[in-house]
C-alpha cells in the first residue's frame, strides 16, 4: 500500500482559521484544470481490496496468499462515505463513476450502493455514467439486481477462450464457461453492448488475441464489444518486462488475419481505446495501448482507494487522504475544496515519462523505495 498526505496540511492553505472555505471555488458549469490543463470526469472507485481470482499480471498468488493482510472492514468506506464523496466529485466536474476493486461483485450488496449512486445528478441535474468492472465470475448471480438498481454498463475481463489458458492465468481454475454465462446474463439483464477487457501478455496468451475475438462474435454478435490491454507495469509485484508486452499494432496486425478494419472515431474525451470495426462483420474492437501510445495528456481520471485514499495516477506512490476529512467531521465545503486543491495541483503523467525513460526489453524503471501502489486497492 502507498504512504499518504495528509489533506488537513493541504486545507490549512486553502482555509484560515476562522474562514468560510467555499465549496469548490468554481463558478457554475466552470472545471477546475489540473496543471496540464486536464478537468476530472472519470473517478474509479475500488470497493474492495480482495479478488477471488489471482491473475499473476495483477495479484501473483505467491504474494496474496494465506498469509497477505487485506483491509479489515473498518478501513473500507462504507456506502455513505463513497455516496457522499462522489456526489462531491460530481460537483467537481465528474461524469462518470466506475466501481472496480479487487472484484467488486465481492463486496456485500454492492447492487444498494449502485442504488445509492444512481440518484446522484451532475450540477447540470444530468444522472451519471454508473458503470462496472468485474471478472464475471459473480455475474450471473448479480446482472438483473445491478441493472434494476441504476448501473449503466459493465466491463467483463476475460484473458482467453481456451479453457486451459484462461484457468492458467486467473492462477484459480476458474473456467471460461462461468465467465461467459455472466456475460450472457449482462447482456440479457439489457447491458448490451458489454465491453470484454483482454489483458494480453506475450507468450502467455497472445494466441488467444483471433480466437477471442472469433469466438465473441459468433456468440454475441455485435453485443460484446473486445478490448486489448497491453500489458502494464502497474504495481510492484507483478514482474513487469517490456519484453512481456504485445504491443498495440501487433495485435491489430493479428486481427487483420480475420479481415480488414477501418478506424472510428472517439466518442469521448479522455476515451482510452482507439475504436477499430471490421469491414465485413461490424464488429468493433478497441486498442489500449497504455504502454506503447501513453496517453496521459488526455487523462481525465481520479482513483479512491478502498480505503478512502485519492489517487491521481494509476502509477502513483502515494495517496490524499479524503476518509480522515470524512470521518474527522469535515464539511462537505471542507472536502470539495480539498479535492478541488489536489486535482489543481495534478501534473501526473506516469505512462509519457515510462516510454522515455524504460530501455528496449527493460523492466519497469521504478526506483527501489518508490513502490507503486496495487491496482486491486486502487482500482482497476
Ligand atoms: N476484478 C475486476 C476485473 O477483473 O475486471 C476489476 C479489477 S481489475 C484490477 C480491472 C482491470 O484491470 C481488469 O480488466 C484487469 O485485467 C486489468 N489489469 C490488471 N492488471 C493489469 C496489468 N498489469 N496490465 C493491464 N491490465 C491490467
Amino acid at each position: 500500500m502507498g504512504k499518504t498526505i495528509a489533506i488537513n496540511d493541504l486545507r490549512r492553505g486553502l482555509a484560515p482559521a476562522g474562514a468560510r472555505v467555499p465549496a469548490s471555488g468554481l463558478l457554475a458549469g466552470q472545471d477546475r484544470l489540473d496543471t496540464l490543463g486536464r478537468p476530472l470526469r472519470d473517478l474509479r472507485i475500488s470497493v474492495t481490496d480482495r479478488c477471488n481470482f489471482r491473475c499473476s499480471y495483477c495479484m501473483p498468488k505467491e504474494v496474496f496468499d494465506n498469509q497477505h493482510a487485506f483491509l479489515p472492514h473498518a478501513a473500507l468506506l462504507s456506502f455513505e462515505e463513497i455516496t457522499r464523496l462522489a456526489r462531491l466529485f460530481a460537483d467537481a466536474g465528474t461524469r462518470k463513476l466506475r466501481l472496480t476493486g479487487g472484484e467488486p461483485l465481492l463486496r456485500k450488496n454492492l447492487e444498494i450502493l449502485v442504488q445509492m449512486l444512481a440518484t446522484l445528478r451532475t450540477p447540470e441535474g444530468a444522472p451519471l455514467d454508473l458503470t462496472l468492472t468485474t471478472n464475471g465470475s459473480l455475474l450471473a448471480r448479480k446482472a438483473v439486481a445491478l441493472k434494476a438498481a441504476g448501473l449503466t454498463r459493465v466491463t467483463v475481463s476475460l484473458d482467453a477462450i481456451d479453457d486451459a489458458v484462461f484457468r492458467r492465468m486467473n492462477d484459480v481454475d476458474f473456467p471460461v464457461a462461468d465467465v461467459l454465462a455472466g456475460i450472457d446474463a449482462a447482456i440479457a439483464a439489457g447491458f448490451a453492448p458489454v465491453k470484454v477487457n483482454m489483458v494480453v501478455k506475450k507468450g502467455t496468451n497472445d494466441d488467444q488475441v483471433v480466437p477471442l475475438t472469433r469466438a465473441l462474435h459468433a456468440r454475441y454478435g455485435n453485443a460484446v464489444v473486445l478490448r486489448f490491454i497491453e500489458f502494464m507495469d502497474v504495481g510492484s509485484t507483478n514482474g513487469w518486462r517490456l519484453d512481456d508486452v504485445l504491443p498495440s499494432h501487433d495485435v491489430l496486425a493479428r486481427l487483420r488475419e480475420i479481415g480488414p478494419l477501418t478506424a472510428l472515431s472517439a466518442t469521448a474525451d479522455g476515451e482510452t481505446a482507439q475504436r477499430w470495426r471490421f469491414d465485413a462483420s461490424g464488429q468493433e474492437i478497441g486498442l489500449v495501448s497504455s504502454v506503447t501510445q501513453a496517453f496521459c495528456g488526455s487523462c481525465n481520471r481520479a482513483r479512491l482507494s478502498t480505503d478512502g485514499q485519492l489517487y491521481l495516477c494509476l502509477f502513483a506512490n502515494h495517496g490524499h487522504d479524503l476518509r480522515a476529512l470524512v470521518r474527522g467531521g469535515a464539511d462537505d465545503a471542507t472536502i470539495a475544496a480539498a479535492i478541488d486543491h489536489v486535482w489543481g495541483a495534478r501534473d501526473d503523467r506516469y505512462s509519457a515519462l515510462r516510454t522515455a525513460a524504460t530501455p528496449p526489453h527493460g523492466a519497469s524503471p521504478a526506483p527501489e523505495g518508490e513502490r507503486r501502489v496495487e491496482m486491486h486497492y486502487i482500482g482497476g
